[in-house]
C-alpha cells in the first residue's frame, strides 16, 4: 500500500464559517445577518435536491414553499419509499414534556458526550435547538405520535440519555414523519413548484467554472432507471441527500437501494469526505441466519426501554443453549448475567450503541452467546411482562413483536429475543460547513449522507432529528446565503461542455462495466467485500487488520473490474447494472474507511481500535493527537487521498472520558 500524503492544510472555524459569539447565539446571529434572495428573484432560481428520505423531502418541500423552482430526485419508484420510511424507534427533541430535567443544553450535551467528543459544538446546539420545532412542524402535518391518556404527547427513552425526550409512532416513527414531510412535498408538486424524478438514479455532479475560475456545482446526470437513458439536469445548486453508505458491508439494516454513490461523485469533483471510518454497528439485531441473506433486521433501540439484555452466567448453560439442548427460559433467574446492568449501573440497558455492541462482542467472543452459531444475547422481556401486563407491551411495541415472529419463527412473549450487532448508520459522510455547504461551492449535502453531528458514535433517535433539522429548519435559511450571489446567473444550457463531458463519462463508465461479461455476479463481490469490512474493519479493527484489508480491497476492486457478469442491456431497466455502479462506489468507500481508521490510532465512539483500549475494554481517546474531522480529499484514480484537518475545540464543553457507569 502506498503511504498517505499529508497536507499541512487545515480547516480553521471562519473556513468552516462557524458564527463567532456565545453558543446559545449563534445560529440567531447567523439568520439576523445571512443575506436573503427577495421572493421574486427566488422565482427565478432552480434547485436540484437529490433524495427524498426525510432529509430530502422535507427540504424539497420547504424550498418550493420558500418560492425556489425544485427539481427533487429518488431511485424508488415513489419518494415515500426512501429509506427513512424504516425508521422506528423515534425522534429526540429537547420539550422536557416530562419534567424528567431535559433542556436545549442537555441534548446538546448529551450528542456531543455521545458523539465521543469528535462532534462540532456550535452544529450541534444548533441541532437541539432546533429539535423542538420539528415536532411543532411535524404534528402541524398530522404525524400521529403517541400521546398518553391525557392527549399530551408520549416519550420514551433511548440510549446515551437519562430523560426521556423521544417521540415516537408505535415502531413506524420514519414512515409516519416521512408521510407527514410527502404531504408537503406533494402539495409543492401539485403546485408545479416541484418537479419530481422518480425512478432516477444522479451519477454524476456537473461543476463548472465561473468567471472568476471558481468551481460551482451546476447540475447533474441522472441515469433514468426506466428506459436507462443518460439525462442531464441544470440547477443553480444542487442539494444530495441520498443517506449513508452501510451497505458497504453488504449486510446492514439498511434498505437495498441505500448507496454511497453519490456521495463518492462528489468526493471526486473535490468535496472532502469526513470521518468515513466512524461507522455505527447497532446492538439490537435479528443475527445473521443464512449464507443466502441479504439483508439483516433491526430491532428498535426502544425495546431496551422495557427488554432486558442478558447472557448466561455458566458457560456450560451458553454450550447447551448453542446446541439447542434448553431454551433461555430454562435458565434461573440466578444464572443470568445482566451484563450491561452489571458493567453500567447508572445507564444500564440504555448504554449508547457503540457500548452495547461491544460488550455483546465480547461476551459472545468468551464463548457466552446463546444461539447455534454463538454470535447472540437475549433481549427479554419477561419482566416487562410481569410488570406492565402482555397488553401494554404489545400496545408499546406490537409491530416490531411480529415482525421478530416472522423472521424468526419464535414467539417472544414467551421466549426471550435473540439479538447481535450489525452495521446500521454512517456517522461519516461528505465534510460541510455551518451553512451545510461542501468544500465545492452551490453543492450541498444533508441528512446521513453528510458528515453531520453525531462524532463518532450517534445517539439513538438523532438521525431522525438531524435530517428533518437539515431539511426543514437549516438548509432553507442557508442555501440563501449562496443563493443571494446567483440570482445574476441566468439558467444554463445542459448542451455546455461541461455537462456533455460528464455525461460522456458515465456511458464511458457504463459500456467498461457491460463489456466485462465475467463470470462472477455482483452480489457475490458484494458479499465478498461485506465479509473483508466485518472481519477486518468492522466492531475491533488493528493496524494489522486495516492493512489486510486495504490489500484484499484492492484485490476484489481489480476482481470486479474484470469478472464482473451484467446481463441485459445498458439502455433499457437493468437492476444487475444499477447494482453493479453502486458497487463500485462502495468497494472505493470501503477503501477509504480502512484508510481512515487506519490513520486514526485511537479508540472513540464506534470507531474501535484494539490497541487503544482500557483494562475494561472501553475506548481510550487519544485527545492532543485526533481531535480533529478527518477530511480526505480525492486526488486521482490511482493515488492516495489527502488528509486535511479540521481541529475541533471544546470551548462550551469539558472533554472527558464517557461514563456510563456512575
Ligand atoms: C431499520 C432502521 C431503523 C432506524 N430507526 C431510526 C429511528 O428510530 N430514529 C432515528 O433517528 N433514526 C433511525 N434510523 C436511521 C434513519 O432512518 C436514517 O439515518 C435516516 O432516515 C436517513 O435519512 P436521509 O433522508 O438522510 O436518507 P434516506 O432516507 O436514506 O434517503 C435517501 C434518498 O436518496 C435517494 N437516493 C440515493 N442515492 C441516490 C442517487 N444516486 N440518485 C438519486 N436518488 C438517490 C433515495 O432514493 C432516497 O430517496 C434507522 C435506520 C434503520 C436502517
Amino acid at each position: 500500500m502506498a503511504t498517505k500524503k499529508q497536507t499541512a492544510q487545515v480547516i480553521t472555524p471562519e473556513m468552516a464559517k462557524i458564527p463567532a459569539g456565545p453558543l446559545e447565539k449563534k445560529w440567531t446571529n447567523y439568520k439576523d445577518h445571512q443575506k436573503l434572495v427577495n421572493p421574486a428573484n427566488k422565482r427565478r432560481l432552480d434547485v436540484i435536491v437529490v433524495g427524498t428520505g426525510l432529509a430530502g423531502a422535507s427540504a424539497a418541500a420547504s424550498l418550493a414553499e420558500m418560492g425556489f423552482n425544485v427539481l427533487n430526485f429518488c431511485i424508488q419508484d415513489s419518494p415515500r419509499r426512501a429509506h427513512s420510511i424504516a425508521a422506528q424507534g423515534g425522534i429526540n427533541a429537547a420539550k422536557n414534556y416530562q419534567n424528567d430535567g431535559d433542556s436545549v443544553y442537555r441534548l446538546f450535551y448529551d450528542t456531543i458526550k455521545g458523539g465521543d467528543y469528535r462532534a462540532r459544538e456550535a452544529n450541534v446546539y444548533r441541532l437541539a435547538e432546533v429539535s423542538n420545532s420539528i415536532i411543532d412542524q411535524c404534528v402541524a402535518q398530522g404525524v400521529p405520535f403517541a400521546r398518553e391518556y391525557g392527549g399530551l404527547l408520549d416519550n420514551r427513552s433511548f440510549g446515551g440519555a437519562q430523560v426521556s425526550r423521544t417521540f415516537y409512532a408505535k415502531g413506524q416513527t420514519g414512515q409516519q414523519l416521512l408521510l407527514g414531510a410527502y404531504s408537503a412535498l406533494s402539495r409543492q408538486i401539485g403546485k408545479g413548484k416541484v418537479k419530481m424524478y422518480n425512478r432516477h438514479e444522479m451519477l454524476d455532479v456537473v461543476v463548472i467554472r465561473d468567471e472568476n475560475g471558481e468551481s460551482r456545482a451546476r447540475g447533474i446526470i441522472a441515469r433514468n432507471l426506466v428506459t436507462g437513458r443518460i439525462e442531464r439536469y441544470f440547477g443553480h445548486a444542487v442539494v444530495v441527500a441520498t443517506g449513508g453508505y452501510g451497505n458497504a458491508f453488504f449486510l446492514s439494516t439498511n434498505a437495498m437501494a441505500s448507496n454511497g454513490s453519490a456521495a463518492m461523485q462528489m468526493y471526486r469533483h473535490g468535496a472532502y469526505f469526513a470521518n468515513p471510518c466512524y461507522a455505527q454497528i447497532h446492538p439490537t439485531c435479528i443475527p445473521k441466519h443464512g449464507d443466502f441473506q441479504s439483508k439483516l433486521t433491526l430491532m428498535s433501540e426502544s425495546l431496551r426501554n422495557d427488554g432486558r439484555i442478558w447472557v448466561p452466567k455458566k458457560l456450560e448453560d451458553a454450550q447447551r443453549l448453542q446446541r439447542g439442548e434448553i431454551k433461555g427460559r430454562d435458565i434461573p433467574e440466578e444464572d443470568r448475567d445482566y451484563y450491561l446492568e452489571r458493567r453500567y449501573p447508572a445507564f444500564g440497558n440504555l448504554v449508547p450503541r457503540d457500548v452495547a455492541s461491544r460488550a455483546a462482542k465480547e461476551r459472545c467472543d468468551k464463548g457466552y452467546g446463546v444461539n447455534n452459531t454463538g454470535l447472540a444475547v437475549f433481549l427479554d422481556f419477561s419482566d416487562a411482562i410481569q410488570r406492565l401486563g402482555k397488553d401494554v407491551v404489545e400496545a408499546k411495541y406490537g409491530n416490531l413483536f411480529q415482525m421478530y415472529e416472522k423472521i424468526v419463527d419464535e414467539n417472544p412473549y414467551e421466549e426471550p429475543m435473540m439479538i447481535f450487532p450489525a452495521i446500521h448508520y454512517t456517522m461519516g459522510g461528505i465534510w460541510v460547513d455551518y451553512e451545510l455547504q461542501t468544500s465545492v461551492k452551490g453543492l450541498f449535502c444533508i441528512g446521513e449522507a453528510n458528515f453531520s453531528d453525531h462524532g463518532a458514535n450517534r445517539l439513538g433517535a438523532s438521525a431522525l432529528m438531524q435530517g428533518l433539522a437539515d431539511g426543514y429548519f437549516v438548509l432553507p435559511y442557508t442555501i440563501q446565503n449562496y443563493l443571494s450571489d446567483q440570482i445574476g446567473v441566468p439558467r444554463m444550457s445542459t448542451d455546455l461542455p461541461e455537462f456533455a463531458e460528464a455525461e460522456k463519462g458515465i456511458t464511458e463508465k457504463i459500456e467498461k462495466l457491460m463489456a466485462v461479461q465475467g463470470n462472477r455476479s455482483v452480489d457475490s463481490i458484494h458479499k465478498e467485500l461485506g465479509l473483508v469490512m466485518w472481519d477486518f474493519v468492522g466492531m475491533g479493527r488493528t493496524a494489522e487488520s486495516l492493512k489486510t484489508a486495504v490489500e484484499k480491497i484492492d484485490a476484489i476492486k481489480k476482481e470486479f473490474w474484470s469478472n464482473v457478469y451484467i446481463p441485459g442491456e445498458a439502455n433499457s431497466l437493468n437492476n444487475e447494472l444499477e447494482k453493479a455502479l453502486r458497487l463500485a462506489d462502495f468497494i472505493e468507500i470501503g477503501r477509504l474507511m480502512a484508510v481512515d481508521a487506519l490513520n486514526r490510532e485511537e479508540s472513540c465512539g464506534g470507531h474501535f481500535r484494539e490497541e487503544y483500549q482500557t483494562p475494561e475494554g472501553e475506548a481510550m481517546r487519544q485527545d492532543d493527537k485526533f481531535s480533529y474531522v478527518a477530511c480526505w480529499k480525492y486526488t486521482g484514480e490511482d493515488s492516495e487521498p489527502e488528509l486535511i484537518k479540521e481541529p475541533l475545540d471544546y470551548e462550551f464543553t469539558e472533554r472527558k472520558t464517557r461514563n456510563y457507569k456512575s
